[in-house]
Parts: structure tokens; sequence; C-alpha cells
């Protein structure tokens, strides 16, 4: 912990900061990583901005702090998940330095021993080493997508960044099993923001104690490899975070519950699990697209469409007419679902993702096949790594045409191949089950283990 302070010898009920971004895939990790850690005896206080503030009924073991960070709904509707991280590195500064001297002036027990934050909240570097603070961040994407962007620059030097269209298809040398077209650039509209925003993250990265993923070495070995040489702190993979216990809902966005009753009625490995995960949204045509594709390939199927995820339309105007008549009986669509029941439940023969980091873990924990459609950033990446690598899922993504999709449902719901692609992914459950396990020799159990120790001695 090279220049940033010391860590108390005794754990016994010393204090952990965290602080995560206020979206739905952040946050989520950030509240089970704070849970693991009230679980090894720290006492726990979660900072977070009054925007989107996590649930703190749910967590009545931890401390919560809000900032006073004068985000307003107006400011923060339809900002980019970078725009709105610059607005809280503007906003969040002050009010984080005044919560830390509060901290630092208390009584001796209270002086937290380090914090965990958001490396994409930039502004925490600073201000933790100036109380000699140790700084660990939580990357909440995979570690195969932050070698990704750790690569950057190289990408840069070797002309696969900027994307150009003729060059899509070709392999990323660097960084199998890459296509340009993985790359998390894909689409963005301004590159020099986006690449200013990533070598920041990267920066906060490198800058702090260690890195923290909810992700596991047996499942990315070969990007764990590469960074664990290149990159001058430790990496810690201790995931996947919600196999320690059983997690807490964290969701902003009430679990709709019927969606558990409605999979009771139904045959075992017979449904198709739909969502696009908190952030994406769908033009209303491919809205159009899915509903007949889904309707056409005859399985049944959960759908999740969160509100406002389609662009300027409700759901009622962007279905088909008579849709819910159409598939009554076979098909069931709720705002938000409990994601993590849902795929644990015998009915879930498969899940149509948009390859979220969590949505992808918890797929993958719970040994469900995937169709995989990312919309943008690292969802490109993992997209890759599950249908190419683990080869647990298959790629939809350039044609969500109507006829397509029920070909590619009935390929993973009823052909022989389906079967194929479930037994892999069974496989990879198991291996996700035994990482946290010291009898299973796991890796993430390992790596706890020594972040616990990093925490538990002095620098
Ligand atoms: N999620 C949920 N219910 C839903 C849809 C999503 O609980 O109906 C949860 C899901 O379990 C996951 C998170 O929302 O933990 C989405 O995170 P992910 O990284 O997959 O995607 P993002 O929303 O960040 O794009």
């Amino acid at each position: 912990m090279e220049g940033e302070g010391e860590l108390g010898s005794s754990i016994n009920g010393g204090r952990l900061l965290f602080f995560s971004l206020p979206l739905q895939g952040h946050m989520t990790p950030m509240l089970h990583l704070a849970a693991i850690l009230h679980s090894k005896g720290f006492s726990i206080s979660f900072i977070h901005t009054k925007f989107n503030a996590p649930n703190s009924s749910k967590y009545p073991q931890f401390t919560f702090h809000p900032l006073s960070d004068h985000l307003s709904e107006s400011e923060t509707a339809g900002l980019s998940v970078f725009d709105l991280a610059y607005l809280i590195n503007d906003k969040c500064s002050e009010p984080f330095r005044d919560l830390l001297t509060e901290f630092f002036t208390d009584s001796s027990e209270n002086r937290p021993y380090a914090l965990f934050s958001d490396p994409a909240l930039t502004f925490t570097r600073d201000i933790a080493k100036s109380f000699a603070l140790p700084r660990f961040v939580l990357r909440t994407s995979g570690i195969g997508a932050f070698l990704v962007y750790s690569s950057f620059p190289l990408l840069q030097e070797k002309h696969y960044l900027p994307i150009q269209a003729s060059q899509l298809e070709q392999s990323v040398g660097d960084l199998p099993p890459l296509r340009v077209k993985d790359l998390p650039a894909i689409g963005v509209p301004d590159m020099e923001t986006f690449t200013k925003y990533i070598s920041e993250l990267v920066e906060e990265a490198k800058t702090s104690s260690g890195v923290i993923f909810n992700s596991f070495e047996e499942l990315e070995d070969s990007a764990m490899a590469v960074l664990r040489q290149t990159f001058p702190v430790p990496i810690y993979p201790i995931g996947p975070f919600h196999l320690y216990s059983p997690p807490n809902s964290s969701s902003y966005l009430t679990p709709d519950r019927t969606s558990i009753s409605w999979l009771d009625k139904q045959a075992p490995k017979s449904v198709i699990f739909v969502s696009f995960g908190s952030v994406a949204s769908l033009k209303q045509r491919e809205c159009l697209e899915i509903a007949w594709g889904l309707a056409n390939s005859g399985c049944h199927f959960l759908w999740v469409i969160r509100p406002g995820s389609i662009s300027g339309m409700n759901r009622q105007d962007a279905l088909p007419e008579q849709f819910m008549d159409m598939v009554e009986g076979r098909g069931y669509i709720v705002e938000w679902a409990p994601q993590h029941d849902v795929l644990a439940h015998p009915a879930i023969g498969a899940f149509w993702t948009h390859c979220g980091w969590n949505s992808t873990l918890e797929s993958i924990c719970e040994g469900v096949p995937m169709i995989c459609t990312p919309r943008f950033a690292d969802q490109m990446v993992n997209c890759r790594y599950a249908t190419n690598a683990w080869t647990i899922g298959v790629e939809l993504r350039d044609g969500l045409e109507r006829d397509n999709i029920a070909k590619v449902v009935r390929r993973l719901m009823v052909e022989e191949e389906g079967l194929e692609i479930r037994q892999r992914a069974l496989d990879l459950k198991m291996k996700a089950k035994l990482t946290v396990t010291q009898n299973g020799g796991g890796a993430s159990f390992e790596s706890l283990k020594s972040l616990m120790s990093c925490l538990s001695s002095s620098s």
C-alpha cells in the first residue's frame, strides 16, 4: 500500500468505507463486497449519493452516509455512465472530504482502515491520500474487459482504435479471442471523451492499494495472468460475491415476484428469460422484432421490459397488437424481475441477455446457457468470452430480426446443440461454486484470504 498510509493490525470491528457509483450494476456488487467483509468482522460505513441511494433497510448491519450531492433527477436523466461519473466527480468531492474529516476527527475506534471505491470516482484518490487512507477499487466489470481497457494505449498504437468499419471482423492479436467489433469502443459517439474516461479509470486502479474483481480466476485465467504480470498493484478476483451468502435485494426497482409464481407453473427448462439489464434501451423496431421472434419460436418466455426502456414509447404501444392474447399461457412480461431467483428456477432453460457483467456472472452461477445480445461497452467483450472462450452461449448481435430470433431461441431451447451448451454451462457453474470454498481449492477463497491479510497487516 505504497504511499497510501497504514492499516491497523487488528480487524476486529475495524471500520471500512465503501463508495459506489449509483447505478444498479455497480451498487449491487459493492453492497455484496461490503457484506462479505462485514462477515469477516469489519464494521461497514457505506457512503452514497442521495441520487439513487441504496435501500438502507436491507442492510441494517451497515451505517449509511448520504452525501449532500445536490444532484437532481433532471440533471441525471438519460446520462451515459461516464457523463454521470463526471457529474458526481464534480459535485461530490467537497462533501466527501467533509465526511472523511468527520471520520478522522472522531474517536479513534471510528477511524476507517481503508476505502473501497469505484474507480470512476476519481476524486476519491487525492482525498483518501490526504488522510493517508488506503484505497482499494472495486472494478465491476470482468477481468477480460478491464484488460482491454488497460490496453487502450496499445490498441491505439496498433491502430485497432479508433475502430474502422473495414476492420470489424479482424482478430485483435494481442487480446484473444476478441475481434475489433468486440472492443468496448464500438458505437461510442465521442471517442476522445471516452478514451479519457477509460484512461482515468485505469489510472485510478493503478494508483490504488489493490483492485478487486467480482470474478474468479478459474473463469478468466488467461486475462488474469496477463494483468497480474503487467499491473503495478495486487489484483484480487474474489467472486462470485453472491455465492458467499445469499444476497439481500439491492434492486432500485421492486422485483415482481409474480414472475416466480408464473415460473412455478412451467415445465423444467422450458422458459427463456429475457432481460437487457438496468441501463440498455431498445428501439421500438427492435422491441417489435423481439416480440414476434419470441412468439414465433413457440417457446415459453419471461420478458423484463423496464419502464422507459423502449425509446420514446410505453410498452403497450411498442408491442404488437393483441400480443399478450397471442402468447397467453406461454409468455409473461414484468417490469423488473428477482433475477437471482429467476435464474435459479428449475423452469429456466436459457437467458437472453445484454451480457452486463453481473448478469453474465449470475447466469454462469446457475449454469444457464445464454443468448448474447450486447449493447455497448464491456458487454461486447463479455459476449465474446461467453460464446467463444467459455462456449456457454450463442451470439445474437447484428440480426435482431424476428425469423433469426426465433431460430436462435429454438437452437438453444430445443435443438441438440442447446443440450451441449447447457452441459458446458453446468460445468462452469460447478467451478463457480468451488472457487469460493476452501475444500474446493478455490482461487477466490485464496484471493479473499490474501485481501484479508493485506487488510489486517500494516503496510
Ligand atoms: N436485474 C434484476 N432484475 C431485472 C433485471 C436485472 O435484478 O429484471 C439485476 C441483475 O440481477 C444484475 C443487475 O440488475 O445484478 C444488472 O447488472 P448488469 O451488470 O448485468 O447490467 P447493467 O444493468 O449494469 O447494464
